[in-house]
């Protein structure tokens, strides 16, 4: 499990199997003679994902139903969109499109989403745990940051982000900024150059 790890830390390939299994790719070059990552973090874990497919010209959706992973459980989860579905990438990176893509590719997506929320589950997530690989939260901020005006909406909707969720989080943020709540900093100060952009076009 240990190589498996670190494939996903370096977003190496990783092999996904029939039943939803995860395996190292027998043709992997990266050197994991050193691999930081303890054998025994993450064991055997079977999941039950209720998934949606539709028409039109969205992502299909998938949510955890066992073990339950909600909003409600992990207040602080990182990737889980507003109504509980897992989000394993952003609509904006592209990896997934009707006509190119398939069900089951949007399912390889979901196995290794789940993977990493074992290892941030099993690494505290309650303080924080370790998300592996290279994602940026859902937090509003770092979405104003990552998504495009033009890019799908993250919430799977199939229309581009400026026709729909992106004025909501524009709001949001304003007020988590007006209300002192902490926002990343990192993001904070690019969000804010955005939204100055905007508004001076
Ligand atoms: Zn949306």
């Amino acid at each position: 499990m240990g190589f498996i790890l670190d494939d996903l830390v370096l977003s190496g390939v990783v092999i996904v199997r029939t039943g939803g299994t995860l395996g190292h790719d027998p043709g992997c070059r990266l050197g994991h003679a050193d691999s930081p990552y303890e054998t025994d973090l993450v064991g055997s874990f079977a999941f039950r994902l209720q998934v949606l497919a539709f028409a039109c010209n969205r992502h299909p959706c998938a949510y955890s139903v066992s073990p339950r992973i909600s909003r409600i459980r992990f207040p602080l989860h990182p990737h889980l969109l507003a109504d509980d579905a897992i989000c394993p990438y952003l609509p904006s990176d592209d990896v997934w499109r009707w006509g190119r893509n398939t069900v089951a590719d949007f399912l390889d997506f979901a196995s290794i989403w789940l993977a990493k929320h074992c290892v941030w589950e099993s690494t505290g997530a309650c303080n924080g745990g370790r998300w592996i690989g290279v994602a940026a939260s859902h937090a509003v901020a770092d979405l104003l940051h990552v998504v495009g005006r033009n890019d799908q909406c993250p919430c799977g909707s199939g229309r581009k982000y400026k026709r729909c969720h992106r004025e909501q989080h524009i709001s949001a943020f304003r007020n988590q900024r007006d209300s002192g709540q902490e926002v990343r900093g990192r993001y904070m100060n690019q969000a804010k150059a955005r939204m100055a952009l905007r508004g001076s076009g």
